[in-house]
């Protein structure tokens, strides 16, 4: 499986799966990526800054492992993860 960000291969257990098109925009194609080389792109084209807009938007209930776990939940470098999560997971 080759990283469609870097076109380096991608050791088992190192894949993530990206959304070309955002699954909140629709989208259900998914293209493997490394887990680093996935943060940085999202990262770089400034989506992290845009859903912790919206975060505070996410329900409760939603029962997700960043909202849940308490270090997790308190702590600021987890902001990402958050983020991230909720970007393509949580619809
Ligand atoms: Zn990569
Ligand atoms: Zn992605």
């Amino acid at each position: 499986m080759t990283c469609t960000l870097c076109n380096e291969l991608i050791a088992p257990g190192d894949v993530e799966m990206h959304h070309p098109v955002y699954k909140s925009h629709g989208g259900s194609q998914v293209v493997p990526t490394h887990r680093a080389c996935h943060v940085a792109h999202h990262s770089t084209i400034g989506d992290f800054k845009a859903w912790g807009s919206i975060g505070g938007q996410i329900s409760a209930l939603s029962k997700r492992w960043a909202f849940n776990l308490k270090h997790v939940r308190a702590h600021p470098a987890h902001d990402i993860n958050r983020a991230f999560y909720t970007a393509h997971y949580a619809h």
